[in-house]
């Protein structure tokens, strides 16, 4: 009886110190895992956007600054290096559901960057395939609201010019710095005011005719390697009419061009190989323009 009476007195002593101990194991082991989980936070962090299943429509792509040799300037074609068998295929006049989405599939089919020349009311339009041309790479540029042939008031082309650059900008979230005239007329006030922006004036040294659209496929290929060269800029339309002649003779122009160890760029990277650059010298084609007088639209 004593011994059990000594051994009762134990535990009732000994119980209070070794709920201590493991009153103190537990503390020290929810602390050390409180500790672990603050300070391991970096394995178990959930990603800080929430996986999408759709991509986003807009990549990398952006408006880059023209050098400022190529503000306000205009230029038909780039002075490369004669090593360079470069060219930069444009598309005016979109977009265009039909021909728009067809140039795409075979530009992106061959790995081709372009640049785009939109119509700002076509831009509204279509801002879905707005955001798919930039989405792409391509480059977009400013081809005015309505694609006027008359002469303007500079309050008529500053509108022309500024709305569709304000519609494109609210669908890629950049303005344009480059602006073709339609039909390539320098003297409607357009291209005025474009330069008076320090845009580029771009026009083109080669010129497909596709905006005649009894004009076979062939015939605009030979047109284009008529006046096709380094540093060359190809004119071809994605809109204005529903026309298949240019999604037609693309991919053959793609293929023969290429024969030719021809490498396409867009506007930006053709301007980027200018060999006169940083020099603030003008460079002028010596062939101007045919200036169009069919109505592309
Ligand atoms: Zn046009």
């Amino acid at each position: 009886m004593l011994a059990d009476r000594r051994l009762l007195l134990k535990v009732i002593t000994m119980a209070p110190i070794g709920a201590g101990i493991l009153g103190f194991l537990a503390a020290a082991f929810f602390h050390w895992n409180f500790l672990n989980r603050t300070h391991k936070p970096l394995a178990i962090k959930p990603p800080l956007v929430e996986p999408s299943t759709k991509p986003s429509p807009i990549v990398e792509n952006t408006i880059k600054p023209l050098p400022s040799a190529y503000q306000s300037k205009v230029f038909m074609n780039v002075a490369v290096p004669t090593s360079q068998k470069v060219v930069a295929l444009t598309f005016d006049d979109g977009p265009l559901g039909g021909p728009t989405e067809k140039i795409l599939k075979i530009l992106k089919d061959n790995n081709i960057k372009a640049t785009f020349f939109l119509i700002g009311r076509n831009a509204q339009a279509n801002p879905q395939l707005v955001k798919e041309i930039f989405a792409a790479g391509h480059v977009i540029g400013n081809h005015s609201w309505t694609h006027p042939y008359n002469k303007h008031t500079l309050a008529g082309s500053q509108a022309e010019i500024e709305k569709t650059s304000d519609v494109i900008a609210s669908i890629i979230g950049v303005r344009p710095n480059l602006f073709r005239p339609p039909g390539g007329l320098m003297h409607t006030g357009l291209a005025e005011y474009a330069k008076s922006q320090k845009m580029g004036i771009a026009l083109w040294s080669a010129d497909s005719i596709d905006y005649r659209a009894r004009n076979s496929p062939e015939r605009l290929i030979r047109n284009i390697f008529r006046e096709v060269k380094p540093g060359g800029i190809i004119l071809m339309h994605d809109g204005g009419i529903r026309r298949t002649n240019t999604s037609q003779a693309l991919p053959l122009l793609i293929k023969q061009l290429r024969a030719q160890s021809y490498k396409f760029v867009t506007l930006p990277e053709l301007i980027a190989m200018d060999t006169k650059l940083p020099s603030k010298h003008i460079h002028i084609a010596h062939n101007k323009p045919k200036m169009v007088t069919t109505k592309t639209l």
